[in-house]
């Protein structure tokens, strides 16, 4: 058996190899390393997968983040509520721009934002909402829609952990995640779904004049060569990352695909055990179907119930298992994001994930051997 890995990039890279190889040595060859060609195929070629008007490169999916909250022209003192259980960049750029952060619960089957939580979290002073799409499933987008429209609110959707995953509305309309709110971020950090070999990201939207603004801002505020009409920052997808990206863009939905099935296999191996809750799937899909890109498992994150999840990893891990615990930490509890405003009963449900989640590899390249071997092994301990 193969060693497993959290993250097999090596293995995915063998399957694509020339033409990676390839895109990289045009890029050497034109010396055009800063917006090269490819950097605009590639989000020309991003823009019509996804079905979105604009696709704007950027640096990294936390800089996207940033450059999108920049772009909406959000003041200081405004107030944006977001997600208490996700990466701490979503809640960095908020404060980094002195903006106010209003973390909220997330909902305990999905692990997305509470629609409860955000609707008592309104004040005059709430500006944006930003969603989460975290492990690769949409949060609740109707309605998180619906209220930002009643309520005059931006959506701006942190996609880093979704890209191609697809939302579907209840009357079965379906889009895909990033093209919903009024703009996303998105990252391709190597181990996302669609990662470069390096740091890279994108912000997406339908609106022509916030995309225009987008683009002078990451070009240092420049809408004319050496006019700086805005304050601006420098960041740019460099060509390589886009060729690397461009080569494997035609590859996402196989590689979405090749996830699901992996989870599924995990579903199987784990179901009606009663002390395991395996991963919820929203959007009326009762399990991981064949045909639907709900979810596209950027983490197989369960749940585990009367167990002792930090014993359990500490065998996975004494069994060559890597497994990872996202996230260990409510961000209302770091030390840069606590604040006395947080009523910690109000984080019923994020308190208690961080005790019962357990995130198990996941990745394009897993095979049955290997899904066998650590099912059986998780499975051992929890029975014992
Ligand atoms: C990875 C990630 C980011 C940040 O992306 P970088 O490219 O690493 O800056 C932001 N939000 C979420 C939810 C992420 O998972």
């Amino acid at each position: 058996m193969n060693k497993i890995q959290m993250v097999d990039l090596k293995g995915q890279y063998e399957g694509i190899k020339n033409r990676v190889d390839r895109s990289i040595q045009e890029v050497i060859d034109s010396s055009a390393f800063i917006n090269g060609a490819q950097v605009k195929e590639f989000q020309k070629n991003l823009e019509n997968y996804l079905g979105v008007k604009h696709v704007i490169p950027c640096a990294n999916g936390t800089d996207a983040l940033q450059i999108a909250m920049m772009g909406l022209g959000l003041k200081p003192g405004d107030e944006v509520i977001t997600a208490d259980f996700t990466f701490a960049a979503t809640v960095e750029v908020i404060a980094l721009l002195n903006l106010t952060p209003v973390l909220v619960d997330v909902d305990s089957e999905t692990f997305n934002i509470d629609i409860e939580a955000v609707k008592q979290a309104i004040t005059p002073k709430t500006k944006a909402i930003i969603p989460v799409h975290l492990f690769g499933q949409c949060a609740n987008m109707e309605v998180i829609m619906e209220i930002a429209e009643a309520h005059n609110l931006y959506v701006i959707e942190d996609n880093a952990q979704g890209i191609g995953a697809e939302y579907t509305y209840s009357n079965g309309k379906k889009q895909k995640s990033g093209t919903i709110g009024h703009v996303a971020s998105t990252s391709f950090f190597p181990s996302k779904n669609l990662g470069c070999y390096g740091d890279g990201g994108a912000v997406f939207t339908n609106n022509d004049d916030l995309a225009h603004t987008i683009r002078g801002i990451v070009n240092h505020g420049m809408y004319k060569r050496y006019h700086h009409d805005v304050v601006g920052v420098n960041s740019r997808l460099d060509s390589i990352q886009a060729a690397v990206l461009d080569a494997k863009l035609p590859h996402l939905d196989a590689y979405n695909k090749a996830r699901r099935n992996a989870a599924r296999k995990y579903n199987k191996a784990f179901i009606n055990h009663d002390k395991i809750e395996t991963p919820k799937m929203a959007n009326g899909c009762n399990n991981i179907c064949d045909h639907c890109d709900c979810h596209v498992f950027h983490q197989y994150t369960l749940k585990v119930k009367g167990v002792d999840r930090d014993a359990l990893v500490k065998y996975l891990n004494s069994k060559d298992i890597p497994c990872g615990v996202y996230y260990p930490i409510p961000l209302h509890k770091q030390k840069a994001y606590a604040n006395s405003k947080y009523n910690d009963a109000n984080f019923k449900v994020t308190n208690q994930l961080i005790k019962e989640v357990i995130s198990l590899p996941m990745h394009t390249e897993l095979d049955d051997e290997q899904i066998e071997y650590i099912t059986n092994n998780f499975l051992e301990f929890i029975n014992e």
